[in-house]
């Protein structure tokens, strides 16, 4: 269902200008949060079952990311809406906050901690967050997996890859 105004060149503008994913705010906590040695994945589902991607995702501390546009989220400081059709951004707008606040609700009772920010926020403040929830976060492998430590060690084939130390000791048990 798309209204005839929505394929006008205004449109097409404003979508343009305000992308959803890989935004430069988001690339440059990225860039920051891997220069830290922190590994992640990106515009990832959390939970395969919930039709919901993050942006930054750390599986294994159970920690979800968003780096939320300022058009498309609603940022109140920021939100220019178009001069036109304001109605359909409204109403768009308006469902995409209440859609993050379902996706908070859901991932939170799956045990994700989640994160939301600003694209306006400074990276630097941004990255430091993630830091310090991701040293407070357990890996789940170190706490509540503890007992199936040996199904997961001998159900592992892990490859060590080319440059980095395989030294990872749960991979080698059955080798030798
Ligand atoms: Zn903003």
């Amino acid at each position: 269902m798309v209204d005839s105004w929505a394929s006008s060149e205004h449109a097409r503008r404003t979508m343009r200008a305000n992308r959803s994913k890989n935004t430069a705010p988001e690339l440059a906590v990225r860039s920051l949060l891997h220069a830290r040695g922190l590994r992640y994945r990106t515009n990832y589902r959390p939970e395969r079952s919930l039709r919901r991607s993050a942006d930054i995702v750390f599986t294994r501390r159970r920690i979800a990311v968003f780096v939320d546009g300022c058009f498309w989220h609603g940022c109140p400081e920021h939100l220019a809406m178009p001069k036109s059709n304001v109605d359909y951004w409204v109403s768009k707008i308006e469902r995409n906050r209440d859609r993050d606040r379902e996706t908070n609700e859901l991932l939170r009772d799956a045990g994700w901690t989640v994160l939301r920010f600003w694209e306006h926020e400074s990276p630097a403040d941004v990255a430091d967050a993630v830091t310090a929830a991701v040293a407070s976060a357990q890996p789940i492998t170190g706490r509540s997996q503890k007992r199936h430590t040996q199904a997961r060690a001998s159900g592992t084939q892990r490859v060590p890859q080319a440059g980095q130390s395989g030294s990872d000791a749960t991979t080698s048990s059955s080798s030798d």
